[in-house]
């Protein structure tokens, strides 16, 4: 059951104050509104049934399967939910064909049948993926770009009051807060999305992400409208094809992907836990100064003040954390759901259970997203200002990510030998010499995370 007593307050009023302003601005449009509180989304509908004398209730599909079958329970009528480009049926199709679900041969088909980058048969730029070109780290002399402050209205400051918080100014509550963000991106960040779209730095909290999420799922911002601005911007000649790609990859591809997987894959693959991993949700995760590794408090601390970090964080250092010090997935899901502004079950649970923890034993990702500190080091400035070396993984100054990373691998090996994509990787496995040494420290490790002291 989903408390919203834990929900960070920046995404209680980012929900809370869009539905507002929404109400309002529906009001000012001409629409009758009977906009309630109540104390769940049941209670609600039976005093407005009550208070109306209506007899049906239409909603648009839940995003999440208890939602759904909550409303069901009480006889409202779903229909399909606009917020997406792909109906569930033809994607059930789609994943029903499939040997293994890979995004990239969704993706795909999603270009072709959306005739979005393609010239005839052939995507444009004569490749359909330039991942290649988009692994940079930023220059040394990155300078972070000014990110949008939104102003606050009364309606802000009504629902920041009940909160007991400041209204929060990197989220915009209405349309054209949200506009304006697809507007600053596509003007200042679009062009180099894509080369640096991995980069993590300790000073730029959103590098050149187009903060989008939040507007997109509550419905603020439509996929399409997006894709249409994105493509105009492009056909200016402005945006490199490997920018555009990518950031078209990331909405008509992963988001589509993740949506469909969710359905397809049914109610109980939330509780998928293949590596048995059975520890608690690590203190650091609740309270950033319970950790001296430099990167994870430095990600945790941005989560706590705006409620969202970018992808690579969430899945390289957020989820490799949890993965390779085998965090309880549910414990960690239920985290990272009641912490992101973003969040709701149909994106959470295929991103933490499929791709961050490697839960589900392969069905979503062909391998799990675990990585040592070289990682890290190689795409962020973290390191610099560490206690912790990423190079080594025996010693008290041994980064853990690194320690763990082996000694995760030697674990698990017996489960990931069968994957060709797990060869490279065992195979070092197989050549380490300190290996014993490796697993002591990882003991040390593990006791002193579990502990909030490491
Ligand atoms: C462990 C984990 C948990 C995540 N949880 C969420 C979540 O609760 N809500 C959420 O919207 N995204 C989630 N993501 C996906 C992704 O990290 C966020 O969508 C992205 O960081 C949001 O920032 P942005 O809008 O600047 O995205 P950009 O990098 O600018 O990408 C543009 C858009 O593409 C879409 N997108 C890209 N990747 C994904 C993906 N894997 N799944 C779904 N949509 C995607 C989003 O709508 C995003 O706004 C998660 C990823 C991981 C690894
Ligand atoms: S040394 Fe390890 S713990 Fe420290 S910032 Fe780098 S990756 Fe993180």
């Amino acid at each position: 059951m989903v408390d919203p007593a834990k929900f960070h307050p920046t995404r209680l009023h980012f929900l809370v104050s869009s539905a507002r302003h929404l109400a309002e601005e529906l009001r000012a449009e001409g629409f009758t509104v009977d906009y309630a509180k109540a104390a769940t989304t049941l209670d609600g509908i039976a005093a407005a049934k009550k208070r109306h004398g209506i007899q049906t209730v239409v909603a648009a599909h839940q995003s999440s399967f208890r939602l759904q079958a909550a409303l069901e329970s009480i006889g409202v009528q779903c229909v399909e939910n606009n917020f997406f480009l792909t109906p569930r049926p033809l994607f059930n199709s789609w994943a029903e064909s499939q040997k293994s679900h890979l995004m990239e041969n969704f993706y795909r088909k999603q270009r072709v049948r959306l005739g979005i980058l393609m010239v005839g048969s052939e995507p444009v730029g004569g490749q359909w993926n330039f991942d290649a070109e988009n692994r940079d780290p930023l220059p040394k002399d990155h300078a972070p770009a000014k990110y949008l402050e939104h102003s606050t209205d009364a309606i802000d400051a009504e629902v920041a009051a009940e909160l007991g918080i400041e209204p929060p100014t990197e989220w915009a509550t209405d349309r054209a807060g949200a506009l304006k963000v697809l507007k600053h991106f596509l003007a200042n960040h679009f062009e180099t999305f894509g080369r640096f779209e991995d980069a993590m730095n300790s000073t730029d909290w959103a590098v050149h992400h187009s903060l989008l999420s939040p507007y997109l799922n509550n419905g603020l911002l439509h996929a399409s409208e997006v894709i249409t601005a994105a493509l105009k911007k492009f056909d200016t000649g402005a945006i490199p094809i490997a920018s555009c790609e990518a950031f078209i990859r990331q909405i008509i591809g992963w988001r589509e992907y993740i949506n469909g997987m969710y359905w397809y894959l049914g109610e109980s693959y939330k509780e998928e836990n293949q590596l048995q991993a059975t520890r608690p949700l690590l203190p650091l995760f609740s309270d950033s100064s319970k950790t001296e590794m430099n990167c994870v408090r430095s990600i945790v601390s941005d989560v706590e003040k705006r409620s969202w970090v970018h992808h690579i964080p969430r899945l390289m250092v957020l989820s490799n954390l949890a993965l390779i010090s085998s965090v309880n997935p549910q414990a960690y899901l239920e985290w990272m759901r009641n912490q992101f502004i973003d969040a709701s079950d149909w994106v959470m649970v295929p991103n933490v259970i499929g791709m961050g923890v490697h839960a589900d034993g392969g069905r979503m990702m062909t391998k799990p997203y675990a990585a040592g500190g070289a990682y890290i080091s190689r795409m962020s400035d973290y390191c610099k200002g560490c206690a912790f070396d990423p190079k080594k993984r025996t010693g008290d100054n041994a980064c853990p990510f690194t320690t763990l990373y082996w000694d995760f691998l030697a674990e698990h090996h017996e489960e990931f030998a069968g994957n060709h994509r797990m060869a490279q990787q065992l195979a070092g496995l197989k050549r380490l010499t300190d290996l014993p040494q490796t697993r002591e420290r990882a003991k040390e490790v593990l006791d002193g995370l579990s502990a909030g002291t490491i």
